[in-house]
């Protein structure tokens, strides 16, 4: 999340058994200054998304080795901020991927057009990394929303989301969660929390945070139960991984 990070140009991982198709995406995304590289397996493209640093992954659905549905969803577990752009065929694929049931951020049903694809890639890498826990503004809401590992939380109504699935939260699980979203992977004390969300002139103890974390786990855990989760740092406090 720096100036180099911002202005480099972006690597995409494209996984793809069809060669042609392949290439042409390759060549394309090269002519947006994207540097992309091409696999034709699932299992190979699982690899290489999950130990190389990308910018974008380009998914085909049907893929030999391992599903692009399947693949999406292990990517997302290991990498929730990476960008996916699936590539579907009309009918069911594209109701699965609509569905949110891959967790993909956006498709391209086939035949797509170059245009579109360049700008659903530039889009998405514009976006991608640096959205983590940064409110955004979607046009036509003024909405604070919030977004990490495909879970949404909208602190103006108290609402979550994860999958699809709304998470049924009470103002303050959902003020602690909104703290720990805007803040990933950044490790918190009982004390830190508790004027955070709870204000400098709480009353509250620490088995407050405690037992507001415990419920928070556990509602996280049905709906997200391998992307999202507060972890417990012994001796130092929480924080949330995604
Ligand atoms: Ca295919």
């Amino acid at each position: 999340m720096n100036a180099v990070t911002a202005t480099r140009a972006g690597r995409v991982l494209i996984v793809e058994d069809e060669q042609d198709l392949a290439r042409l995406i390759v060549h394309h995304l090269g002519s947006i200054s994207a540097h992309a590289e091409a696999v034709g397996d699932g299992r190979q493209g699982l690899a290489r998304a999950i130990n190389g640093a990308w910018d974008m992954l380009v998914l085909d659905i049907r893929l030999p080795g391992l599903g692009g549905l399947e693949v999406c969803r292990q990517v997302r577990e290991q990498d929730p901020g990476l960008p996916i752009l699936m590539l579907t065929a009309l009918g069911s694929e594209l109701d699965r991927v609509m569905g949110l049931e891959s967790g993909a951020d956006d498709y391209l049903v086939k035949p797509f057009g170059v245009l579109e694809l360049q700008a659903r890639a530039r889009a998405l890498m514009r976006r991608g990394r640096l959205t983590a826990g940064i409110p955004q503004a979607n046009g036509l809401e003024t909405r604070e929303t919030y977004r990490v590992g495909g879970l949404s939380i909208d602190r103006s109504n108290h609402r979550a989301w994860h999958g699809g699935s709304e998470l049924t939260l009470t103002r303050r699980e959902s003020d602690l969660l909104a703290h720990f979203v805007r803040h990933p992977g950044q490790v918190f004390t009982r004390d830190q929390l508790l004027d955070a969300v709870w204000g400098p002139s709480h009353d509250g103890f620490d088995h407050t945070v405690n037992s507001h974390i415990n419920r928070l786990r556990a509602k996280l855990r049905a709906v997200a139960p391998d992307t999202v989760r507060i972890e417990t740092l012994w001796r130092v406090g929480y924080r949330l991984v995604a």
